[in-house]
């Protein structure tokens, strides 16, 4: 039986919009939904329950669609136990739509990525056990560049083949989104069988060419991952192909309106310009903010594993960015949505409502879930956060419920 919630208005904040702030502020819930959202006085009298902001902001929760660990367990690492202890992490992050996102690994260990995310997906999100929405799954790998591998476990990265990815795509109901290298031999083959079952398509880890992005481009593909990372360059192709020197992804990306992409707003991975650069030619609205959070988010410094606790690789936290053992390459993040979000106003500069944008409705519309969360506004999903003037997470509700934090 569903359960009753008693309606209620939220009131004295700054609410923030995708487009601008609204200083005293108020939204109205009801049956887990927003019905009403801007100026207190401009609302309709209200007669019942309230809670005070405490002049606090207002946010929509985050929507995450690129995201491994947190808390020490992984996505991947084959438990319901594990899957829920990350969605809870993330969930004390202020992510309240969450996109399980597999690494390289075997074929058996997908298959279970996938029978847990289904679960998760189905039985919704939990407040009351510290668990948001878990809206669907990300097809991470194992079909990357073995070249552009990045902290991914190497041996295990192949080309697509049908005998194994029709397995995987047993799980449209709950694969939301699917990543593939456009220049492995079967990508095609990948990309049409997929999108033919609705699944959105990225390119990513991967050091394709114009003309193959061009291919991929016209299969379906739409938004590139990790933005600057694990993706061909100028200077990459140049090694491939020699020269005269040639548009990689990233112009392609930069070139097509309609290429989506996401970046890595941790501080360590991009530099405060870089960040600025890719918002101010891509876009708000085609630039989503991920975590690409490993297991190390809230953990000591120290060695950790990237991927499945068996046959996943080994990385170091540094306390504020993962790192390959015995060199400079990067390995993944450590950071919540919240640390992004504040990076970005506060160290890249960018308006507060748009770097809030970027990690809720940008990543929405990408998903294409723009209709249910991502934004406050009425007929949506009544997913918030509140936090103080520092940016800091105080509160969480998914749904109109409380999300009780331990
Ligand atoms: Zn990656
Ligand atoms: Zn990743």
């Amino acid at each position: 039986m569903a359960k009753v919630l008693q309606p209620f208005r939220l009131f004295n904040a700054t609410v923030i919009l995708p487009d601008r702030l609204i200083p005293g502020g108020a939204l109205d819930v009801e049956d887990g939904r927003l019905t009403a959202v801007g100026r207190l006085d401009d609302l309709p009298r209200w007669s019942g329950a309230t809670i005070d902001a405490n002049e606090g902001f207002v946010a929509p929760g985050f929507v995450d669609l690129h995201v491994h660990g947190g808390d020490n367990a992984d996505f991947m690492d084959g438990t319901a136990d594990a899957f829920e202890a990350v969605v809870r992490a993330h969930t004390r992050h202020g992510t309240t739509s969450i996109v399980a996102t597999s690494t390289v690994a075997r074929h058996d260990q997908t298959l279970t990525f996938l029978e847990n995310a289904r679960t998760l997906q189905r039985r919704g999100a939990e407040p009351a056990r510290g668990l948001a929405r878990t809206i669907g799954a990300h097809l991470y790998g194992p079909y990357f560049n073995e070249e552009k591998v990045g902290c991914h476990p190497k041996d295990p990265a192949r080309p697509p083949t049908p005998d194994e990815y029709e397995q995987y795509l047993e799980f449209a109901d709950v694969m939301l989104t699917a990543t593939c290298a456009p220049e492995l031999p079967g990508a095609a083959g990948f990309y049409r069988a997929a999108s033919a079952r609705g699944i959105r398509l990225n390119a990513g880890h991967s050091n394709a060419t114009w003309a193959e992005m061009t291919a991929a481009h016209a299969l379906g593909v739409r938004h590139v991952d990790h933005f600057y990372c694990a993706m061909s360059s100028v200077s990459s192709l140049r090694e491939r192909c020699g020269t005269p020197m040639q548009a990689s992804m990233l112009e392609f990306v930069l070139d097509h309106d309609d290429m989506t992409t996401e970046v890595i707003a941790d501080g360590r991975h991009l530099s405060p310009e870089l960040l600025r650069f890719v918002v101010k030619w891509k876009g708000a609205g085609r630039t989503a903010l991920v975590t690409d959070c490993s297991r190390a988010l809230d953990q000591p410094p120290g060695l950790y594993t990237f991927g499945p606790l068996d046959g996943g690789e080994t990385f170091y936290n540094d306390g504020g960015v993962g790192l390959l053992p015995d060199s400079e390459n990067l390995a993944s993040s450590v950071r919540g949505m919240d640390f992004m979000v504040r990076h970005m106003h506060q160290r890249a500069g960018v308006d507060l409502f748009t770097a809030v944008r970027m990690a809720s409705l940008t990543p929405a519309t990408i998903l294409g879930r723009q209709g249910d969360v991502g934004s406050l506004e009425a007929g949506k999903h009544a997913d918030f956060l509140i936090l103080n003037d520092q940016l800091e997470i105080r509160r969480v509700f998914v749904g109109g419920e409380e999300v009780s934090v331990s």
